[in-house]
């Protein structure tokens, strides 16, 4: 079975138990990738128990520098994770309950580890939401089981998507495998049940004496970053003057979009000189936003409560938001794909070039491809990419260097602030054409063209390598080829690592190849 499947069993085999147990002394909300008081399913549903029982909701989120590493998490978006715990922290002290904040080495210890905090409180019931990656679904699973054998009860809730992952089929009963099929059953789902779309209020205030029973859980602190992830003084001050966290500043950030850009993302949002797109990416990542707020935000603005007419702008970027949703959903029905192998699996053949060379100019922005080294340097800078240059930067390494596009999906979740498994690989599958529904392998971006067409100014090359701050004109996409190699080379600005006909025919025939079609 899957591992969803297994959790599903899971809580079915336990039901029974679970609404038989009493409600002890205390009940425990585990915060993990939905750090907001507000529009929280699990949180909400601990804060009914607790408020029905009469009894005090306590919070513990679990650090374990250990799984930050597993997933390869980068250190901008642990920063942001323990910023935006301090503001949860806060936020839920004003309404008398605690968020205790602990640190295990190891991942595995976290199980046990919420099992003696609950026996320490006194505490029966444990609520959380599902994340769904492979070893979390697994983990839950067992987890469900070990507490109903402790005479506890833990329930898991469906929260990060709008349409949970599964509750969509094709007319014959199968799983979608294409985005626009997909996305209009997407769409007619939400709008037969348009309560998926409505908020989960915050949790209510503690009882009054409950300060008192668990005072000594509003005293410890926040730990800091864990040394392994820890940020450069430099680099943190730089990243939390851009990144500030926290649910505040989501909701803020999303209000903005949709009173000032919304409503022409259509026109600009491919153009990544132009701050046209939300920048909300970290947020839906950290849970410090919730994915139906953003969703019904954007949909009230609209003068049509349907999620795919009116403004075209609001289509659109809720059509984006969407896709969020469609790769979960990919995630949970295809969990294989977080072993480190192809949605397709007949793209597990290529005979991909391992030049250690290239990769690293890559890495560096130093291929002599402007767009592709500027979007490199982007994501170095400030732990963040435009989706244009994803796309480009990511058919540049697979198809151009013919580099296996699973270093570079591993680079992007070192450094993204949003690094997300599905939404990456996703991203790179597609644009490595070796995913759900992707480019077609045949397709290879151009960079040069990409340049011209989405940074036709050359503004967005220019903000981001200093060494051609002064090339003007056509010259900025290309200096090498169109007179101002001078320029370039005394700038120290690098000369173009492959020639990209050249690179586009290896990379045709070295896919055809690896796919049987040559
Ligand atoms: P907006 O354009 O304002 O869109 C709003 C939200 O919709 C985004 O915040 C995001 O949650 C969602 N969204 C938009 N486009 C996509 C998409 N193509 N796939 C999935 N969700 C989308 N997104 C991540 O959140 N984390 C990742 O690790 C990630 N890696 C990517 C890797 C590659 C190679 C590619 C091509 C795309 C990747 N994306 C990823 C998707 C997309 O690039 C970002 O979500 C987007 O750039 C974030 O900026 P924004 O919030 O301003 O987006």
């Amino acid at each position: 079975p899957r591992p969803i499947e297994r959790l599903t069993a899971a809580l079915e085999e336990t039901h029974a138990a679970r609404k038989k147990l009493k409600v002890k002394d205390a009940v425990v909300m585990w915060f993990k990738m939905d750090l907001r008081t507000t529009d929280n399913r699990a949180l909400w549903e601990a804060s009914e128990k607790a408020r029905e029982a009469g009894v005090p909701l306590i919070c513990i989120y679990v650090v374990s520098p250990q799984d930050f590493e597993a997933h390869l998490t980068a250190p901008v978006r642990v920063d942001f994770t323990m910023r935006t715990l301090r503001i949860l922290k806060e936020d839920l002290a004003a309404l008398d309950i605690p968020l205790y904040v602990e640190t295990v080495e190891k991942r595995k210890e976290i199980p046990d580890r919420i099992v003696e905090f609950m026996n320490e409180w006194g505490a029966s019931h444990l609520f959380a939401n599902m994340e769904y990656e492979v070893d979390e679904l697994r983990r839950e699973a067992k987890m469900v089981k070990m507490f109903a054998d402790h005479g506890l009860a833990m329930e898991v809730f469906h929260d990060t998507c709008v349409v949970s992952p599964g509750a969509l089929t094709t007319g014959s009963g199968k799983q979608y495998a294409v985005y626009t099929p997909w996305y209009r059953s997407w769409v007619a789902h939400v709008h037969a049940n348009p309560e998926l779309l409505d908020t989960f209020d915050p949790p209510s205030k503690n009882p009054p004496d409950a300060r008192d029973k668990v005072a000594a859980l509003f005293d410890r602190d926040i730990p800091d970053v864990p040394e392994n992830k820890r940020l450069s003084e430099e680099d943190a001050k730089r990243f939390h003057a851009l990144w500030p966290a926290g649910e505040h500043e989501a909701v803020s950030r999303l209000d903005r979009f949709c009173e000032e850009k919304i409503g022409q993302y259509n026109e600009r949002r491919n153009f990544p000189a132009q701050a046209a797109t939300s920048s909300i990416s970290a947020h839906l990542a950290a849970g410090t936003l919730s994915a139906r707020t953003a969703i019904r935000t954007a949909r009230d603005k609209n003068k049509t409560k349907k999620l795919d007419a009116g403004n075209e702008g609001i289509k659109t970027w809720i059509s984006e938001v969407a896709w969020r949703d469609f790769y979960k959903h990919v995630l949970v029905n295809w969990p294989y794909i977080c072993m480190n192998k192809p949605f397709k699996p007949e793209y597990s053949n290529i005979e991909w070039s391992y030049n250690a060379s290239h990769f690293t100019a890559w890495c560096e922005g130093r291929t002599g491809f402007p767009m592709v080294d500027a979007a490199m340097r982007q994501i170095r800078s400030i732990g963040y990419m435009h989706n244009r240059c994803r796309m480009v930067v990511a058919s540049f390494l697979a198809k151009d260097l013919l580099i296996d596009w699973r270093m570079g999906e591993r680079f992007f979740m070192e450094h993204l602030i949003d690094g997300d498994f599905a939404s990456n690989n996703g991203g790179w599958g597609f644009s490595a054409s070796v995913g759900v529904d992707p480019q077609p392998y045949f397709r290879i971006f151009n960079p040069l063209l990409q340049s011209e067409k989405f940074d036709p100014s050359g503004d967005y090359i220019r903000k981001w390598i200093p060494e051609l701050t002064n090339v003007t004109g056509k010259a900025i996409h290309d200096p090498y080829g169109r007179g101002a190699a001078a320029q370039a080379k005394k700038a120290g600005y690098p000369e173009p690592i492959v020639d990209h006909k050249e690179s586009r025919n290896r990379a045709l025939s070295a896919y055809k190849v690896g796919i049987g079609r040559d």
